[in-house]
């Protein structure tokens, strides 16, 4: 999800329930009472309640089963037997948690040997865990540029990166979505040397669910001797023979000097990573704050994403089988009338006409058991109300075909499409 931290106007509605609050307490309060004025009455995407699991996929939500459109388990790991065996033995020999961070308190086997297992998996030969995707951004780029150097981010860049960005101390702009001829400009105008600057995109966008441009751009700023940086959150486990992202599938691997990733999406677990074949890069351990000020993962996290990483490695079929879905999931909706903001895929988004709309159609769809992400303004690029779905390998064909057929029956009742 695109930067959401935007506070929106306080409009005059909201005065009488802020009463006489001033300065800081204000300008919170006023933003929670615009916040609930954007949901109103019924269910609020933020405050929906999982009761229980039963899978990837599966939940109970107010008493009601429901089949969930709106994880990023795009392999249905996190409930994979081998890799809850692989956590429950960590846990048993390791314990609950690691309780501080590597570098003041020692690393343990399990983060050193999965550090070598996401080197190997990407063939670059340094790696460094984080403790969340969105920390091995905010330690890799805070890491990589301070004071002096200039960043070049795409415009739907997630708002980890751009929060890095803020932190870094560097300065940073935005180049238009996916455009090599707006970086190329943006490269030319720098006043500072090309090798202090670092481009910074995504392998996959998982608002609209389009591919980056990642091997143009890259072209572009390698053109111009800049360092590149990718984050492949979502396109790994998705895209490229190996699994390992975008960045492979386009044949771009040599022009990529550092490539971050998260464990929190198809890997099935939680935490981050980077990695890199430059061997000057690795004292970044040593600059990335959000390595060095906090704890590391938990055992059992560790044990089972050494496990998902090997899975996605070898077992093409479950990619296949996901593409299969989703392929089959896109098209149909499609041809229900409904606008995908890209291509079809494992992630994207259904275009609303309103928040009015967003609003009831994703209600709608709870109320009949089909749980789907609503996204609006300022957390999606272009200011538009989406229905964020994404599919997973855990989905049955019985599961799409329930989704599908409830949003038909719901087109043709609001006419929505
Ligand atoms: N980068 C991108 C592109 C993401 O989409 C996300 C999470 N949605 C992150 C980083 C942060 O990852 P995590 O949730 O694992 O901290």
């Amino acid at each position: 999800m695109s930067d959401s931290s935007a506070h929106p106007e306080s409009g005059p509605d909201t005065v009488a329930a802020t009463g006489q609050l001033t300065g800081i307490l204000r300008r919170i309060a006023d933003f929670g009472a615009s916040v609930e004025g954007m949901f109103g009455e019924g269910d609020h995407p933020a405050f929906i309640q999982i009761d229980r699991l039963d899978g990837p996929v599966h939940a109970v939500i107010d008493g009601r089963k429901t089949t969930l459109f709106g994880t990023n388990s795009y392999l249905g790991l996190n409930f994979d037997p081998r890799c809850i065996a692989a956590s429950e033995d960590a846990l048993r020999r390791w314990g609950t948690g690691s309780t501080a961070s590597r570098v003041a308190s020692g690393n343990q086997n399990g983060h050193v040997v999965l550090e070598s297992t996401i080197a190997d998996f990407y063939g670059r030969p340094d790696a460094i865990v984080f403790s969340t995707g969105f920390m091995a951004n905010l330690g890799t780029i805070c890491g990589l540029a301070s004071q002096g150097d200039l960043i070049l981010y795409d415009s739907h860049s997630h708002a980890s990166i751009i929060d890095a960005c803020r932190a870094s101390g560097a300065t940073f702009k935005p180049f238009r979505h996916n455009d090599s001829a707006d970086l190329d400009r943006l490269l030319t105008e720098a006043t500072v040397p090309a090798s202090r600057i670092l481009v910074v995109m995504e392998g996959l966008y998982s608002v609209w669910g389009d591919v980056g441009a990642v091997k143009d751009l890259a072209t572009v700023a390698k053109r111009h001797g800049a360092l590149v940086l990718v984050d492949e959150a979502h396109g790994m486990g998705l895209y490229g023979e190996g699994g390992r992202g975008v960045t492979e599938a386009q044949g771009a691997d040599h022009l990529v000097d550092v490539i971050v990733g998260t464990f929190s999406k198809s890997v099935g677990v939680i935490g981050g990573f980077c990695v890199t074949s430059h061997p000057a890069l690795q004292p970044l351990r040593f600059l990335a704050r959000a390595y060095l000020y906090t704890a590391s993962l938990p055992p059992a996290v560790v044990a089972s994403a050494r496990t998902a990483i090997g899975i996605i490695k070898t077992d093409t079929a479950l990619r296949a089988e996901l593409w299969r879905k989703a392929e089959r999931f896109c098209r149909s909706v499609q041809a229900l009338g409904y606008q995908l903001c890209a291509e079809p895929g494992p992630v994207g988004s259904i275009r609303m006409r309103g928040k009015a709309q967003g609003l009831d159609m994703w209600r709608s769809l709870l109320a009949r058991g089909i749980y789907v992400n609503l996204l609006i303004p300022p957390a999606t690029p272009g200011g538009k109300v989406l229905l964020r779905f994404s599919v997973s390998a855990a989905h049955t064909d019985e599961d799409i075909d329930t989704f599908l057929g409830v949003l038909s029956d719901l087109t043709k009742v609001a006419q929505i499409a």
